[in-house]
C-alpha cells in the first residue's frame, strides 16, 4: 500500500501541526473537527502562524476542511487516518467506531495520544481492526520536531507499521522510533522525569530559577530555555495534566513518583492564571513599569516577582565532567541532576526499550537536547561515573556496566534508522583532527567539517579547520540545532574593544581567503545546512559548489541589522546570482537593486521554497525533508561528480554611481518615513556603494578580488563606528536590534 491521502480529525495544536506537514509532503490532507468554522479557523491559523509550519503559503492548497457529520465520508478515501482529537477516552473511541465503519479496507488507523496506552484505546477494536491501528506520537510544533513515536500493538501488521514508518521518515522527516505501549513511552517519559528532576531539585537546593535555567542549558546540551522556561513555554497548567496521568498510570515503586508532587506555589500559579506565556505569564512575566518592559523572575521562596537577573555559569562549551566536578553550587545541581536522570533512563532498559540509545534519540528529536542521557554518561566516563554515584540498587543496567567498566559500552548509534547519518559516521572516522571552533572527520574519500561553537558562530579557527580539509571532497555538516548563526559577534568585538581593528581586518580577509578556497579549491565542497544559515554561515554555504540542505532552514544576510554589511563574499555571491538573470540582461541596474533590497532589510527565509525566489537557494540545490538524511545525499553529490572542475572566476559589470543614486533616494525616503535613523543611512550608504560596484561603470570589468576589497573597505569602516558597535552590544545584551 501507499500513503497518498490522509484525514486527520481533529484541528486543535497537533491536528493542524500534522495536517500542515502533510501539506508540506505535498500529500492532500482533510482536516476534520466538530464543526467546519473550527477546522476553518485551524487552517487560517495554520496559514498565518509563525514560526510557520508550512514550508511555503502555497502548500496550503493542499488542505481541505470539514466536519465529522457531513464530511465523513472523506474517510472512506484515505490511506491513514490520525486520529487528535482532546484526550478524553470516551470520544477517542466513538471516533475509533466511526473510523472504522468508514474506512478504506486497509487503511491506517492512528491516534496521537500522548498518555493513553495503546491497549485502552484499542480496546473495542476487533482482531482484524487492531491489525491496522497504532498510535503515532508527533510533537509540537510538528514541523520542526524530529520525533515520531510509534507505538504498536501485539496484533499489528508489521509490514504496514513499516510502511508508515517509511513514510514518516522519507516524505515527513520524521525520526521514527517503533517503541512500546508504556505510560509516556520514550521522550516524555523520560523528559518529562528530568524537567520534574531539574525543577525539584532546584527548590530543594535553593537554586533561583535563573540559575537552574543557566545550567539545566545550554552547559548541558540542553535548549537555553531551561527548565522554567520551558515550563512556561509549555504551559503550566498543561504540565500539571501531564503529571497527573503519569502518577496514575505509573506504579507506585517508580522513582517517577518521588518528582512528580503538587509543588503548593505551582498550584497557586494555576490557580490564579499565572499559567506561563500563554497566560499571565509564569515562572517569568514581563512586567511594566514607567511604560517600559522589564523581565521579571519568580522567587521560589516567596512567591514574588523580581527583575530577572543575568547568571553566568561561565561554561562557554558543554564539558560535563568540568560541569559536575565544579565546586559551586552550579557543579553540585548539574551533577545532582545528571545522575538522576541516568539513573532513571538506565533502569527503564529493557521494560521501555531493549534499544537504550533509542532513548537517547528520542531526548535529542523530541527535546532537542544534544546528548541522551546514555551519551551523558559515555562523556562523563563510565569509572568517573561510578566513583562519584551514591547507589544504583535494582539497576541491572548500572550493575553490569559497573562490572564491565566498558567505558565503549555505547557501540553503534541511531540505531532506530537504516539511513547512514552523520551521527553514525563520525564514529568510523579515520581521523579527528580541528580546532576548539571546528572538528575534520576524515574518511578515505572526503571530509567532514562541523562546527561545534555555541549557535556554530565562526571565528577564525572554523575558518583554519575549512581551509585545511580541502585536501580531499569536503562535507560541511553538523548534528546541531544550527548550520551557523553567522560570525561570532562576541569574537570581533572583543577586538573593537581594545581598538585592534588590525585584527578584525585580518579575521575578514581570512573569512574571504577561505571562502574563496571553498568555491575553488579542486575537490567539490559540499554545504548540508539546517536550521539557521545566517550571515558568515550562509556565506560559507553559498562559496560551496553544492548545496544539501534541509527543509527547515532559515537563510539569509542579515549584516545591516547589526550595522554591518556581508563581507565574506556574500554581497559578492548574491550579485553574482542576480546578475545571472534576464532582467539583470536588459536592466544594467536590476542586480545591484534587487540585491540591496534584500541585503539591506537583511530578508530571512525560513525554508528552501521561501529561500529560491530570493537567489539565497538555486533551484538545483537539493531539499531534504529528512535531516538524517543529509549526509547520505552530500555523499551522493560526491560520487555523482568525480569529475569535478573548480568554476571559472566570475566577472561583474556593474553600473557604479548611476545604481548607487537610485539607492540614496530609496535611503532617503526611508529615512524621512523615520524607518531608518541616522547610522541607517550610514549603513545603507555603504552597502549602495558595494552592491553599485564603487567608482566603476557598466563597461569596466570587476574582478572577485574588487568585490572583496568593496566589501572589506566597507566592513572595516562600519565596524569602527560607535554607532556598529552600539547595535552589536545591544544585539549581544538582549538578541534584539538597535535602531539607531
Ligand atoms: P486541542 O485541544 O488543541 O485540540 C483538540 C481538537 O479536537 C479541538 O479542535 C476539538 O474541537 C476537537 N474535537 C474534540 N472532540 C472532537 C470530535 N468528537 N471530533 C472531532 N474533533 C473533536 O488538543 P491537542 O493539543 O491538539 O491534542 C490532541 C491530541 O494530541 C491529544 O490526544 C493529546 O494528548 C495529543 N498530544 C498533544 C500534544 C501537545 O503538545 N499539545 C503533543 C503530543 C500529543
Amino acid at each position: 500500500m501507499e500513503i497518498k491521502k490522509v484525514v486527520v480529525i481533529g484541528s486543535g495544536t497537533m491536528g493542524s501541526g500534522i495536517a500542515a506537514h502533510l501539506c508540506n509532503a505535498n500529500i492532500p490532507v482533510t482536516l476534520l473537527d466538530l464543526k467546519t468554522e473550527i477546522s476553518e479557523q485551524a487552517r487560517d491559523k495554520i496559514y498565518k502562524s509563525r514560526p510557520p509550519l508550512l514550508l511555503d503559503k502555497s502548500k496550503i492548497n493542499n488542505i481541505k476542511v470539514g466536519n465529522i457529520l457531513d464530511n465523513f465520508n472523506e474517510v472512506s478515501e484515505a490511506d491513514w487516518v490520525v486520529e487528535a482529537v482532546v484526550e478524553r477516552i470516551d470520544i477517542k473511541h466513538e471516533i475509533y467506531q466511526k473510523i472504522f465503519k468508514e474506512r478504506k479496507k486497509g487503511a491506517i488507523v492512528s491516534s496521537n495520544t500522548s498518555s493513553i496506552p495503546i491497549k485502552v484505546l484499542s480496546e473495542h477494536l476487533s482482531e482484524e481492526e487492531k491489525k491496522d491501528f497504532c498510535i503515532t506520537h508527533f510533537f509540537n510544533p510538528v514541523r520542526y520536531m524530529g520525533l515520531l513515536e510509534i507505538v504498536k500493538n501485539e496484533n499489528n501488521d508489521l509490514k504496514k507499521i513499516n510502511i508508515l514508518k517509511q513514510f514518516c521518515e522519507t516524505e515527513l522527516g520524521k525520526g521514527a522510533i517503533v517503541c512500546n505501549d508504556t505510560p509516556g513511552f520514550l521522550g516524555n517519559r523520560v523528559g518529562v522525569y528530568a524537567m520534574q528532576v531539574a525543577m525539584t531539585e532546584a527548590f530543594k537546593m535553593k537554586l533561583s530559577i535563573e540559575e537552574a535555567d543557566a545550567v539545566f542549558g545550554r552547559p548541558m546540551g540542553i535548549p537555553k530555555t531551561g527548565i522554567f522556561g520551558l515550563y512556561d513555554l509549555i504551559g503550566i497548567d498543561l504540565m500539571a495534566d501531564v503529571l497527573k496521568s503519569f502518577i496514575k498510570e505509573l506504579p507506585e515503586t517508580d522513582k517517577f513518583h518521588q518528582v512528580a508532587k503538587e509543588i503548593p506555589l505551582i498550584k497557586n500559579l494555576i490557580e490564579t492564571g499565572y499559567t506561563g506565556r500563554k497566560g499571565k505569564g509564569g515562572f517569568y512575566r514581563v512586567n511594566k513599569t514607567d511604560g517600559k518592559k522589564v523581565m521579571e523572575a519568580l522567587n521560589l521562596e516567596n512567591g514574588e516577582y523580581f527583575p530577572s537577573k543575568k547568571i553566568n555559569v561561565k561554561s562557554e562549551k558543554v564539558d560535563l565532567k568540568s560541569l559536575i566536578n565544579r565546586d559551586d553550587k552550579y557543579g553540585k545541581y548539574a551533577w545532582s541532576v545528571i545522575s538522576k536522570i541516568i539513573k532513571y533512563a538506565s533502569s527503564l532498559v529493557p521494560g521501555i526499550t531493549k534499544e537504550f540509545n533509542d532513548i537517547d534519540e528520542a531526548m535529542r528529536l523530541g527535546f532537542n537536547w544534544s546528548k541522551g542521557p546514555f551519551e551523558m554518561l559515555e562523556e562523563i566516563g563510565v569509572v568517573n561515573f561510578f566513583n562519584k554515584i551514591d547507589e544504583y540498587q535494582n539497576n541491572n543496567f548500572l550493575e553490569n556496566l559497573a562490572k564491565s567498566k566498558d567505558e565503549k559500552f555505547y557501540g553503534e548509534r541511531q540505531k532506530y534508522t537504516n539511513i547512514e547519518t552523520l551521527g553514525k559516521v563520525k564514529k568510523t572516522a579515520i581521523s579527528i583532527d580541528g580546532n576548539n571552533s571546528a572538528q575534520i572527520y576524515r574518511f578515505k574519500d572526503y571530509n567532514v567539517v562541523e562546527f561545534i561553537t555555541k549557535a556554530n558562530a565562526l571565528d577564525y579557527n572554523s575558518m583554519d579547520a575549512l581551509k585545511k580539509a580541502t585536501d580531499k571532497p569536503l562535507i560541511i555538516i553538523n548534528e546541531s540545532m544550527q548550520f551557523s548563526a553567522g560570525v561570532n559577534l562576541s569574537y570581533t568585538m572583543d577586538f573593537a574593544n581594545k581598538n585592534d581593528f588590525k585584527s578584525v581586518e585580518k579575521f575578514i580577509r581570512h573569512f574571504q581567503e577561505t571562502c574563496k578556497h571553498l568555491k575553488y579549491s579542486d575537490y567539490p565542497v559540499i554545504s548540508a545546512p539546517s536550521g539557521l544559515t545566517l550571515g558568515g554561515g550562509f556565506e560559507v554555504m553559498v562559496h560551496s559548489n553544492f548545496v544539501a540542505s534541509h527543509t527547515n532552514i532559515v537563510v539569509g544576510l542579515v549584516e545591516t541589522i547589526v550595522g554591518l554589511i556581508p563581507a565574506g563574499g556574500g554581497c559578492k555571491e548574491m550579485l553574482a546570482r542576480w546578475l545571472d538573470t534576464d532582467e539583470a540582461k536588459k536592466d544594467p541596474h536590476y542586480a545591484s537593486l534587487k540585491v540591496f533590497d534584500i541585503i539591506g532589510y537583511g530578508r530571512t527565509a525560513t525554508s528552501p521554497v521561501e529561500a529560491e525566489p530570493l537567489k539565497y537557494l538555486k533551484p538545483e540545490d537539493k531539499k531534504i525533508m529528512n535531516r538524517n538524511s543529509l549526509l547520505e545525499v552530500s555523499k551522493k553529490i560526491i560520487e555523482e561528480n568525480k569529475d569535478f572542475k573548480a568554476p571559472s572566476e566570475k566577472k561583474f559589470n556593474l553600473p557604479g554611481n548611476a545604481a548607487k543614486e537610485e539607492m540614496m533616494k530609496i535611503l532617503e525616503k526611508l529615512y524621512n518615513d523615520k524607518v531608518i535613523l541616522d547610522h541607517g543611512m550610514i549603513v545603507g550608504a555603504e552597502l549602495a556603494n558595494v552592491l553599485s560596484g564603487g567608482d566603476t561603470n557598466i563597461n569596466k570589468i570587476l574582478s572577485e578580488a574588487d568585490l572583496f576589497k568593496l566589501e572589506l573597505d566597507a566592513f572595516m569602516k562600519l565596524i569602527e563606528t560607535k554607532e556598529t558597535q552600539n547595535r552589536i552590544k545591544h544585539t549581544l545584551l538582549t538578541g534584539k536590534p538597535l535602531i539607531n
